[in-house]
C-alpha cells in the first residue's frame, strides 16, 4: 500500500503538494518523493519519513504548478531510493508518474520489454513497467495531436497487459494530467476539482482526507476500470474504458486508511464501528464474564466502543501508545517489527489487574502484537484475557500491495481460534466471521457487491492468480524480507 497524489494548480504547488504528503504519511513510511514540473521536471525523493527528506533547501528547488507526489510502503522493490516514486521517462513524451498498488506480472513484463521493444526497466518499481507499456501505445502515435481518445486507448493497453492493483498518477509534458484506477478498482483513487479561483485546479490522491485538507469541496471516487484527463486547457476528459466488477480491498477499511477519509462513498471510521457492532452480537453469544473492554490503540477503537457500548461492558484505555514510534507493520522485516512493538505500547496496570479483560484489534496478522500484548497485560495482574480481531482470520497472502505476502506468516494459517489463543497466550480469541465483515463495511455503500477479501479467503478477484504463481511471490518475498533485514540491520 502506498500513497498517492496528483496536483494540476494555476500557482506554485510546493506548499500543497507537503500539506498533501503529509495526510498520506500513514499510508507509507519507508520512502518518499515530489516531483514537480515547470517547463522540466524536478524530483526529491528519498528513504524514510516526509519530515526527514524535505528540507528548505529542496523545497526551494520543486518549483512549478504541477506536480506528483508519494509515500511509499515497499512491496516489489528492495526499499533502495531508486526504486522510490515518482519516477519520469523521457521518451516518446517526457512522462512521469506514480502508482499505489502491486502488479503481479511485474517480472514478465520487464522481460517482455527488452525482448519485444528493448526497453529497459531500470528499478525494481511496478510504475516504471505501467509507463513503459502506456508509452508504447503513445509511441505510435507521436507525429499526431496526443488527444484524449488516443490517451485512453493507452490505458486500455495497459488494462490488457498490466495485472495486479494499481492507481496512478500520470503526467505527460505540456499535454495534462492523466489518473487511473485498475479494471477492478482494487486500491482507491479520489479527484477533486476546487473551483473557488477564477481558474479551477484538480487534484487527485489515494484517500479523501488529501482532498479535504486542500479545501477541495467538489470531492469523487475515479470508477473501476476508468481514466480521468485534464487536458492542457483545464478540460477535464473522463472514460469508463474497462467493465470488470467492482471489488475494492476491504483491509483499507480494517486497518489501512484515515478514519476521517471516505473511499468508494463509505466513511472508514463508521465502517469501523459497524465491524465492531457485528463482532459485539457474536461476542454476546458466547456470554463471557468480561469486566472490562480494551482497544489496542488506534485503530481499534472505534470498534471497540461500539462493542462496549452493545454490551453495556466499562470501556478502557489501558494501552499507551507512544506516537513517535512508527506503524509497527510497515516496518519492513520481522525482527524490527517484533521489537518495535515492545517500545510501542505500554499497559496502564490499574486497568487491568484482577480484572477480566477483552482486548480488541482490528487484525492478527502474524501474532506479534497480539502475544506482546498479551504478555505485558497478564504481567500486570489480569485474570482471563479474550482477544478479539475485528476482522476475519487471515491466512493468504496479498498479492495486491500489503506487506504480507507469504502464508508462513500468518498466525491462522492452519490453525484453529483455540490453537490461535494457545499460541498468543489468550484465554481464548474471537474472531469476526467473513460475511460479517463484509456486510459491516458494505453497509454505507451496497452498490460494491463485493470486496476484495482474498487474504481471508483466498479468492483472488482478478481471477489471474494461480498456485505457481503465489508460490514464486512467495519465494520472492521470503528472498526480500531476508534482504532486507540484512541491510536494515547493519
Ligand atoms: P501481528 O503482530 O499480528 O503481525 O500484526 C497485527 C497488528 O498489526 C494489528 O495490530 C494491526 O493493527 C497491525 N497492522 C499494521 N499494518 C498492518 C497491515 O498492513 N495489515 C495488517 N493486517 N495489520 C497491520
Ligand atoms: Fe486488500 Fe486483502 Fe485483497 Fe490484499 S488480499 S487487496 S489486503 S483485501
Ligand atoms: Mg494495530
Amino acid at each position: 500500500m502506498c500513497g498517492v497524489i496528483g496536483i494540476y494548480d494555476y500557482e506554485e504547488v510546493i506548499a500543497k503538494t507537503y500539506t498533501a504528503i503529509l495526510t498520506l504519511q500513514h499510508r507509507g513510511q519507508d520512502s518518499a518523493g515530489i516531483l514537480t514540473y515547470n517547463g522540466r521536471f524536478h524530483l526529491k525523493k528519498g528513504n524514510g519519513l516526509v519530515r526527514d527528506i524535505f528540507d528548505h533547501r529542496n523545497i526551494a528547488r520543486l518549483k512549478g504548478h504541477i506536480s506528483i507526489a508519494h509515500t511509499r510502503y515497499p512491496t516489489v522493490g528492495e526499499g533502495s531510493v531508486e526504486d522510490a516514486q515518482p519516477f519520469w521517462i523521457n521518451y516518446p513524451y517526457g512522462i512521469a508518474g506514480a502508482h499505489n498498488g502491486n502488479l503481479t506480472n511485474f517480472f514478465e513484463l520487464k522481460q517482455e520489454l527488452f525482448e519485444k521493444s528493448h526497453k529497459i526497466i531500470n528499478s525494481n518499481c511496478d510504475v516504471e513497467a505501467i509507463l513503459s507499456i502506456f508509452t508504447e501505445h503513445l509511441e505510435k502515435f507521436r507525429s499526431k495531436e496526443l488527444t484524449p481518445d488516443i490517451i485512453f486507448n493507452a490505458v486500455r493497453y495497459v488494462y490488457r497487459k498490466v495485472k495486479g492493483s494499481y492507481s496512478v498518477v500520470i503526467y505527460i509534458a505540456d499535454k495534462g494530467m492523466l489518473a487511473f484506477r485498475d479494471p477492478f478498482g482494487l486500491r482507491p483513487l479520489l479527484f477533486g476539482i476546487n473551483r473557488d479561483k477564477l481558474i479551477p485546479s484538480f487534484a487527485f490522491a489515494s484517500e479523501s482526507v488529501t482532498l479535504d485538507v486542500l479545501g477541495f469541496k467538489d470531492i469523487k471516487d475515479l470508477k473501476p476500470g476508468s481514466a480521468i484527463f485534464i487536458d492542457k486547457n483545464r478540460k477535464v476528459h473522463e472514460k469508463k474504458i474497462s467493465n470488470k466488477p467492482h471489488r475494492p480491498c476491504i483491509f483499507e477499511y480494517i486497518y489501512f486508511a484515515r478514519p476521517d477519509s471516505y473511499l468508494n462513498k463509505i466513511n472508514v471510521y463508521k465502517s469501523r464501528v459497524e465491524l465492531g457492532k457485528k463482532l459485539a452480537k457474536k461476542i454476546k453469544k458466547i456470554k463471557l464474564p468480561i469486566d472490562v473492554i480494551v482497544p489496542v490503540p488506534d485503530s481499534a477503537r472505534a470498534a471497540a466502543i461500539e462493542i462496549a457500548r452493545i454490551l453495556n461492558i466499562k470501556y478502557r484505555e489501558g494501552l499507551v501508545k507512544n506516537r513517535y514510534i512508527g506503524r509497527t507493520f510497515i516496518m519492513p522485516g520481522d525482527t524490527l517489527r517484533k521489537e518495535s512493538i515492545n517500545y510501542k505500547l505500554n499497559p496502564i496496570a490499574d486497568v487491568f489487574k484482577n480484572k477480566n479483560v477483552l482486548i480488541v484489534d482490528d487484525s492478527i496478522v502474524r501474532g506479534n502484537t497480539s502475544r506482546s500484548i498479551i504478555q505485558m497485560v497478564r504481567d500486570t495482574g489480569a485474570k482471563k484475557i479474550y482477544f478479539a480481531s475485528y476482522s476475519a482470520p487471515l491466512k493468504n497472502p496479498c498479492i495486491y500491495g500489503i506487506d504480507m505476502q507469504t502464508r508462513g506468516e500468518f498466525i491462522a494459517t492452519n490453525s484453529t481460534p483455540e490453537q490461535i489463543a494457545n499460541k498468543i497466550g489468550a484465554d481464548k480469541v474471537i474472531y469476526q466471521d467473513v460475511k460479517d465483515m463484509q456486510e459491516a463495511v458494505r453497509e454505507q455503500n451496497k452498490e460494491i457487491k463485493s470486496f476484495c477479501k482474498a487474504c481471508f479467503t483466498g479468492i483472488y478477484p482478478t481471477g489471474d492468480v494461480s498456485k505457481h504463481m503465489l508460490e514464486q511471490i512467495e519465494e520472492e518475498r521470503e528472498y526480500m524480507s531476508k534482504h532486507l533485514n540484512l541491510t536494515l540491520n547493519k
